[in-house]
């Protein structure tokens, strides 16, 4: 396989293609194919950016269709055709059968892109400049973003320049068992000399995606939301990761029942790995001027028509998400049982996650490199998260065949045996 040239002209600063070192040349649904025409089951799927598997049918076809038509493919932010279907599915398919009202911000195309400008909307809406985050979020490496991301990796790579305005609280779980962390943030919140400035807005992940797949709890992110409307503070949730079906639900804060005033997506939502994003806000928050938050690249076209697409195709009933939630089931008890026999081996070891957005701690981001690489050489790409990258975690499209999901299973499972033995 030709790698030099990739290796010579790509920055240093790569990262993926060093746990893949092959050249992918396609893909169908949860399958890759490298240049020796080697097959590969995918349970990473561009990290949760394609929900509906590798060149979906359906999408591609939405695609074809519209560059076909000659539609407009870039435009600003001009009325496009194309922009008023997006936004009519999204309000009929997704927002009314939920009960949700939002207005919908464009920004430019990346997860980093909403978060900055959901911030930057709180903090001019409540003309307050604090942002309330959490221990083990992500949520992107621009600078506003950045400094609501906890990673210390991401953090030190500023040059020097201080991340301001944010708030780190302990995430649900991050005290232990016993204790409900948002009492330490309710506290700190009803104590006039205990140093935290009144946040604008709190966000948050419902899963931590990047942070370990951290599950936060039903009752826990509606107290987070309690505390928040009787506070004066915004709640935004971050479903970049978490969102489009991840967990079993379009948005992965219908579990809860919540209602954030500010959400942000990305990742699937174009369905077919174009890059996209929008931020979702409460109709009365949309305090913009016009112009005030710009760039070149808002909303994009050809995504507006797989977006749409893909609302048509997997959100008109909730025959997608049952599907989603029983594969989710086949993995959390395969998962289970993975962990059991790594912890019978003396190495502490447990599953988590919610819907198909699931995890395996191994106590160590050595060990779970060593199952990664391990499961790549027999054909499966999976990645690690967490502090340390000590939790292996599965991210299959959420449209991956039986068949596929559960030779993947195997070979994680055979990996781990390897490994672990
Ligand atoms: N927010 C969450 C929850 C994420 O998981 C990510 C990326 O993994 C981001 C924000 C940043 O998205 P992007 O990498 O597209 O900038």
């Amino acid at each position: 396989m030709q790698t030099q040239t990739l290796e010579r002209l790509e920055s240093n600063v790569r990262t993926y293609s060093r746990s893949f070192p092959v050249v992918f040349t396609k893909a169908k649904n949860a399958r890759l194919t490298d240049e020796e025409g080697r097959e590969y089951i995918d349970f990473l799927a561009g990290a949760g950016t394609l929900n509906y598997g590798h060149n979906n049918p359906h999408l591609k076809q939405a695609l074809l269709d519209y560059l076909d038509s000659d539609g407009i493919v870039h435009g600003l932010d001009f009325w496009t055709a194309a922009k008023r279907d997006y936004l009519e599915t999204l309000e009929e398919v997704i927002l009314k059968p939920r009960g949700l009202e939002y207005k919908v911000h464009l920004p430019g195309p990346t997860g980093t892109n909403a978060v900055e400008a959901a911030i930057r909307l709180a903090r001019v809406a409540q003309g307050r400049h604090n942002i309330v985050t959490f221990t083990n979020g992500f949520h992107g490496v621009t600078m506003g973003a950045l400094a609501t991301t906890g990673n210390r990796k991401f953090r030190e790579a500023t040059g020097g320049i201080p991340l301001q305005g944010s708030a780190f609280m302990p995430y649900d779980g991050y005290l232990g068992k016993n204790a409900d962390s948002l009492d330490y943030f309710e506290k700190l919140l009803g104590d006039n000399s205990s140093g935290l400035d009144l946040p604008a807005a709190v966000i948050v992940e419902t899963v931590q995606g990047e942070g370990g797949i951290n599950v936060a709890g039903l009752e826990w992110l509606k107290r987070l939301e309690r505390i928040c409307r009787d506070n004066d503070i915004l709640l935004i949730v971050d479903d970049i990761q978490a969102g489009c079906g991840r967990t079993g639900k379009f948005f992965s804060f219908e579990h809860a029942g919540i209602k954030p005033d500010i959400v942000t997506n990305s990742k699937s939502l174009s369905g077919f790995g174009l890059p996209f994003a929008h931020v979702l806000m409460r109709p009365d928050l949309d305090k913009w001027k016009p112009g005030q938050y710009n760039g070149t690249f808002r909303g994009f076209n050809l995504a507006f028509a797989t977006a749409a697409a893909a609302m048509r195709q997997y959100w008109r009933d909730d025959t997608f998400e049952r599907d989603v939630q029983r594969k989710g089931r086949v993995v959390e008890d395969r998962f289970q049982k993975i962990a059991a026999w790594i912890s019978e081996q003396g190495v502490p070891a447990s599953e988590r996650g919610r819907g198909l957005m699931r995890g395996i701690d191994v106590g160590s981001g050595e060990l779970a490199d060593k199952i990664t690489a391990k499961a790549f050489e027999k054909g499966l790409v999976i990645e690690t998260s967490g502090q340390a990258g000590e939790v292996v975690k599965c991210l299959c499209p959420l449209t991956i065949p039986d068949e596929d999901l559960l030779k993947g299973l195997d070979i994680l499972e055979e990996s781990v045996k390897e490994v672990v033995a």
